[in-house]
């Protein structure tokens, strides 16, 4: 049982303020608690949820305090916090997910370390601080991916190399720092498992979620993720125990590789909300954003029951810079269907501006509802990106 929880009234406090803390704070919003936020950009999409916005960089401790004097509990959306605005922060209020995960998991290079030291299952990695060593990896490993350690998101900060002649470019590419290189995964396909913790100790698993990108983006992700019931089960006391070891309170997602050969690898850790289960609004009993304030407030965990089969797809900037608007409406009348937008200012290529998201009888139907709306959304920009309808396997 919980010694005190953080009951509705009490004030939520963000640090960054993008599209997942704006649907976690609707979500706290919903259940009566009010919503502080800070971001570096005044106009970030939490700000019309939020009571009270400070602009400041996530480096500022002095701005960071005193967003959590005036807050019951702190929790984040994004990872590159750092670990001393975090302890500055826990002087004043507790700050959920910890120090230590957020820590592991912000450098690219110490979270494979740790996965690694942990006997967790990984790919082939090399940590690389020249381009003799990015060239070295790809002689020892054959044709790899370079990621910067920090900072990377949607497939940026990343190059991927064919041959060893390649480093030097790869090595400028991301500016001459350290970064590691990763053998290039033979995936059959991906998933990602949502696990959810609460201080006083309870836990949560979701059903995988199967996702494909294109050019390293997330363009659609699935539930059921239509794989054999042992794969899930796999994958679920995966993350499960990588949560548990690593400590964390509050929500953590496990991306993960299946290969052609049916090994289950881990690719990436999230200590936040996770695009890949956007469709948790729409299929589960509980969404993954009111399940991290029920964690970070140590509210008992709802149930993490598939009510329904549900998919989403992203909406990048393109959509809108393309010549032919978005046709909003047409995309809605497909049945099951909806659109969710983050109420972001500027678009650009590249950047995540919302989601559709679609409900049927089977992931199939979800899916090809939801890619169904999007082509209706936006004929013109199909080609670049992959929404053509995949054939899922029956379990
Ligand atoms: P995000 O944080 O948005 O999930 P990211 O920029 O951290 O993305 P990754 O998750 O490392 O990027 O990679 C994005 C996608 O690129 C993966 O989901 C996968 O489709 C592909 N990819 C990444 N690493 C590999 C690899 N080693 N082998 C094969 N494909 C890979
Ligand atoms: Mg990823």
């Amino acid at each position: 049982m919980s010694a005190s929880p953080i009951l509705p009234g009490a004030t939520i406090g963000f640090l960054g303020g993008g599209q997942l803390g704006r649907m976690t704070a609707l979500a706290a919003r919903s259940m009566g608690y009010d919503v502080h936020v800070l971001d570096p950009e005044a106009t970030c999409a939490t700000r019309p949820v939020a009571s009270r916005t400070i602009t400041a960089a996530f480096s500022d401790v002095q701005a960071a305090i005193d967003l959590a004097t005036q807050c019951d509990v702190i929790t984040l959306e994004i990872e590159q916090i750092h670990p001393d605005v975090l302890a500055a922060v826990a002087e004043h209020a507790p700050v959920r997910p910890g120090r230590e995960p957020v820590y592991i998991i912000q450098d690219r290079l110490r979270q494979k370390e740790w996965l690694a030291q942990h006997a967790f299952p990984l790919g082939a990695f090399m940590m690389a601080d020249s381009a003799e060593a990015i060239a070295h990896a790809v002689n020892t490993f054959g044709p790899g991916i370079a990621k910067s350690t920090h900072g990377g998101y949607d497939g940026r900060g990343q190059v991927r190399l064919s041959t060893p002649e390649q480093a030097d470019g790869a090595w400028h590419a991301l500016g001459g720092r350290t970064c590691v290189v990763e053998q290039l995964v033979d995936i059959d396909y991906e998933i990602s498992v949502l696990v959810a913790r609460r201080p006083s100790g309870g836990v949560a698993v979701y059903p995988p979620s199967r996702n494909h990108h294109t050019g390293g983006i997330l363009t659609w992700a699935v539930a059921p993720a239509a794989i054999s019931e042992a794969m899930a089960a796999r994958a679920q006391a995966l993350a499960m125990t990588i949560a548990e070891r690593i400590g964390m309170v509050g929500l953590l997602a496990v991306e993960c590789f299946v290969t052609r050969a049916g090994e289950l690898l881990v690719n990436e850790l999230a200590p936040r909300p996770h695009n890949t289960y956007h469709h948790s609004e729409r299929g589960f009993a509980t969404s993954q954003f009111e399940q991290l304030v029920r964690a970070i407030c140590d509210l008992p965990l709802g149930s993490t029951e598939l009510y329904a089969p549900s998919a989403i797809v992203n909406l990048l900037g393109d959509v809108w810079l393309h010549d032919t608007p978005p046709n909003i409406p047409h995309a809605l009348e497909v049945p099951g269907s909806r659109i969710h937008l983050y109420g972001k200012a500027g678009a650009r290529a590249g950047r995540k501006m919302g989601h559709l998201s679609a409900v049927g009888d089977s992931a199939q139907q979800a899916l090809s509802r939801v890619l169904e709306s999007y082509r209706r959304l936006s004929p013109g920009t199909t080609d670049a990106f992959d929404v053509h309808e995949p054939s899922l396997p029956q379990h």
